[in-house]
């Protein structure tokens, strides 16, 4: 039967996607043969797609419904402030009464140390705007050399011309002529894939002893920062030890370079706390957070920063030459005021608290599933969580990349009413918003099992364990 909700002219939708969307971090041509999935409406955590097919969202759409949808009082804040004021620009002097209280809001929620907002469209402007403010802070207190800087293997920081060199992930590279000259890597704190993995303060240590011997190798007065998400996501949900991100800001703050914490994904709720920081008591010198800062619903990000880097900026610019650096839509009113209205559901809506309850049984779900015979990792905080999968427990060897495990895993899930992410050809991970209730993680865990038994059923899936 199909939903009420479906698209009539689905076929129609079909064919103009192949003809013209270009999808973002997508294989063009294969595009243009496979066609669009084309989602229709949603409520809470469910989808429904333009076959009126209905899904569960363990993804929060791309991490980053952690409202669910629906929410009827964040459509009324951007209705409201559409009929009021629906752009105001943030250049020059001009501002709005959204942008200006969200700034409060942030700088009340975020660590101590972040006390200047700058309002972006996202997370890859968010990183971008972090690197050019450091360019700039470098230039303005006299240490011009400070350019070079440093991040994690696997690491995601999304795909401007610069932050797309930050990450470190093949496809966000290739024959784009990055990653540039002044970035450079050190190992991510893996513990499933680290030699040192099976120890955390051993694996602790080796990040840090990594970092200061990349900062020796450039040279301390070349270093600008350190980058890094407290859980690694896109690079397949890598979740170092508890006390990771303190042992690298100590480290950095010795070295004297700046550091950098993307939370992009990990803010607002995601691993419990509104901010993964809050966590160890970290205080970066900036921070990046984007997606749940509006839950998906409209576009935003922010870049925060210290007095020590704003004061740097601020006091370097010779008296009235504007810091060259904004967009049209920086300090969007709508978006502002969705983002008063998606930060007060965290809060006093319950949704923060709704999450912390349902991180248990998103454990419990994740955990009894490395028994599975596909299964080699499980590992999770909060409601960020990945299944590493291997056809080999033992010796944790990988599935070979022609099976096509994981966006088979992917397909099945979905015939089976789940959505999930497949990172690669191994890693699936589940990032549910934080509103899902108990009966929900029960259909999601029972959907993920069903999937897993039905792919490991396949002939080839099963000769390669046995082999
Ligand atoms: N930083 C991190 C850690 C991310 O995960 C992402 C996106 O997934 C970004 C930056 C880029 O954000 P956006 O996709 O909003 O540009």
């Amino acid at each position: 039967m199909t939903h009420p909700t479906a698209l009539p002219h689905h076929a129609t939708l079909d064919a103009i996607d192949r003809a013209h969307l270009i999808h973002p971090v997508s294989p063009w041509r294969t595009h243009e043969q496979r066609g669009p999935t084309v989602l229709a409406s949603a409520r809470g955590a469910w989808l429904t797609d333009a076959n009126g097919h209905e899904l569960l969202d363990a993804f929060a759409g791309l991490w980053c419904v952690n409202v669910g949808y629906g929410q009827e009082s964040v459509v009324q804040a951007a209705a409201e402030q559409m009929r009021r004021l629906p752009y105001a620009t943030g250049y020059f002097h001009f501002s709005s009464e959204p942008a200006i209280r969200l700034a409060q809001k942030l700088v009340q929620i975020a660590p101590a140390s972040l006390t200047r907002v700058y309002l972006t469209l996202g997370g890859s402007e968010a990183v971008d705007a972090a690197v050019r403010f450091i360019v700039q802070y470098y230039n303005a207190i006299g240490k011009p050399s400070k350019k070079q800087f440093i991040a994690l293997e696997r690491g995601y920081h999304g795909s401007s011309s610069t932050g797309a060199g930050l990450t470190a992930l093949p496809v966000f590279h290739r024959g784009f002529d990055l990653p540039l000259p002044t970035q450079h890597y050190i190992p991510s704190p893996n513990p499933y894939r680290h030699a040192d993995g099976a120890d955390p303060q051993a694996l602790i240590a080796a990040s840090v002893a990594s970092l200061r011997a990349k900062v020796a190798e450039l040279g301390a007065d070349n270093v600008a920062a350190f980058f890094c998400e407290p859980i690694q996501g896109s690079g397949g949900v890598i979740v170092p030890p508890k006390g990771w991100l303190k042992a690298m800001r100590d480290a950095a703050r010795e070295l004297d370079i700046l550091f950098v914490v993307d939370e992009v994904i990990t803010g607002f709720g995601r691993t419990g706390p509104i901010f993964a920081c809050e966590a160890e008591g970290v205080e970066p010198d900036l921070m990046t957070m984007a997606k749940g800062l509006t839950s998906g619903y409209v576009p935003m990000g922010a870049t925060m920063m210290s007095e020590k880097v704003y004061a740097g900026i601020a006091d370097g610019a010779p008296a009235g030459v504007p810091v060259g650096h904004g967009a049209t839509y920086s300090a969007h009113p709508v978006s502002a005021a969705v983002a008063l209205e998606v930060l007060r559901l965290y809060e006093e809506g319950g949704v923060l608290a709704n999450g912390r309850r349902g991180a248990a049984h998103f454990a419990a779900g994740l955990d009894a599933l490395r028994a599975h015979p596909l299964v080699g990792d499980a590992r999770h905080r909060g409601l960020l969580g990945a299944l590493e999968l291997v056809s080999d427990k033992q010796g944790k060897r990988g599935f070979d990349p022609a099976l096509g495990l994981a966006d088979r895993i992917f397909a099945a899930g979905y015939r089976n009413g789940l959505v999930f992410r497949s990172f690669g050809d191994h890693i699936l991970g589940f990032a549910p918003a934080l509103t899902f209730t108990e009966d929900e993680f029960a259909q999601m865990f029972a959907r993920l099992k069903k999937t897993l038994d039905e792919v490991l059923d396949a002939a080839d899936v099963r000769a390669a364990l046995a082999a």
